[in-house]
């Protein structure tokens, strides 16, 4: 640890929590009445500074997530409240939180109470001893239906196999310090998948271990088709592997053609049965054409990558913020 650091860490900590919500009014009255509760807590303990509080990003809810914020930041000091111009996805709703919320240490959570608060102290003595980002992983996965527990595992080895690297069962359950923060910063990715970024960051990290519970109240809003597309995102936007898997394919595809053509001439020269049969004329034919259209669709995707990333699109528009921790021109307060 630098003598910087220590300095820094000896000083009572700013701490924001950041929960990006989409339509999440059946939780909110919940997990705002647990993280103040834990906010005082920690702040009576002298384990945070007081203008520690809880940032919600609403990513563009349409039931009445943003009036209940709006409600709690009117109500009690240490609430306050993003509102996204519309819905932009978890990934970018939670980047926005990050790149927006002050403090010394931001943890990125959950809004419907699956993360245990209560390990949120321990993820601060991890930072307290020098660490910069500090991953939380699920110990077990028990709660989860057995498909979902099936599909997250089965990603987790996938993704290893491919080359990228991922922290095994960590989501998005994270502390990170100022300096972590301002690094990620500087990353200007178009499509995000914000547990492997933050691995690119390097610093010092630690792990702990939590049990998730099982979701307090509404549905889940990672329906499958959003869950499968953040698989591919993530794959798709820190492995080429797929790529060099379809040059590998063909290397294959070429040296079965080979050996069928030696195949063929040496029929049509040694034997009498000339006439090649109609099976081994289609069957090589479905097969290339299926590897061929599936080697275009890979490639298009990486394309369709760089094509929506050349275009430089912003990733979310701020409608509106809340709180005390905001100025009067919705600028967060001065300090860290
Ligand atoms: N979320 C979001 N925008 C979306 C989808 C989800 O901000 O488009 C938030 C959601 O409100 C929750 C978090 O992301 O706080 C994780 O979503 P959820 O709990 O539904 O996912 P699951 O735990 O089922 O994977
Ligand atoms: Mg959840």
């Amino acid at each position: 640890m630098d003598v910087q650091q220590a300095a820094r860490i000896s000083a009572l900590p700013v701490l924001g929590l950041v929960l990006p919500c989409y339509n999440e009014q059946e939780v909110l009255p919940e997990t705002t009445a647990r993280l103040c509760a834990l906010l005082d807590r920690m702040k009576l303990a002298g384990d945070i500074a007081a203008d520690s509080a809880i940032f919600y990003v609403d990513d563009g809810s349409r039931d009445g997530t943003w009036r209940l914020i709006d409600e709690y930041a009117q109500r009690d000091c240490a609430v306050c409240g993003i509102k996204l111009s519309r819905n932009r996805g978890h990934q970018n709703a939670l980047l926005c939180g990050l790149m927006t919320a002050p403090g010394d240490i931001l943890i990125s959570l959950d809004a419907d109470l699956q993360d245990d608060l209560e390990v949120i102290p321990t993820m601060l003595a991890a930072y307290r001893q020098g660490s910069e980002i500090v991953f939380a992983v699920r110990s077990r996965r028990d709660k989860d239906s057995f498909f979902k527990r099936f599909a997250a595992e089965s990603y987790y080895k996938f993704f290893a196999f491919m080359g990228a690297q991922i922290i095994y069962n960590h989501a998005d359950f994270r502390l990170m310090s100022r300096r972590a923060v301002e690094s990620l910063r500087e990353y200007d990715e178009s499509h995000l998948f914000l547990r492997a970024l933050v691995l690119q960051l390097g610093f010092k990290t630690a792990t702990v271990e939590f049990e998730r519970a099982a979701r307090f109240a509404g549905e889940s809003k990672y329906p499958l088709s959003k869950m499968l597309g953040l698989a591919w995102q993530g794959i798709t936007s820190f492995s080429a592997y797929p790529l060099r898997l379809i040059t590998g394919v063909g290397i294959a595809v070429s040296l079965l053609s080979i050996a069928l053509a030696a195949w063929a001439l040496a029929v049509r020269i040694f034997t009498d049965d000339a006439l090649p049969g109609w099976a081994s004329m289609v069957i090589p034919m479905y097969f290339l054409g299926g590897v061929q259209l599936l080697s275009l669709g890979i490639f298009g995707e990486y394309l369709a990558k760089v094509y929506e990333s050349s275009k430089k699109r912003p990733r979310f528009h701020v409608e509106v913020v809340c709180g005390r921790r905001f100025d009067a021109r919705g600028e967060p307060l001065a300090g860290p």
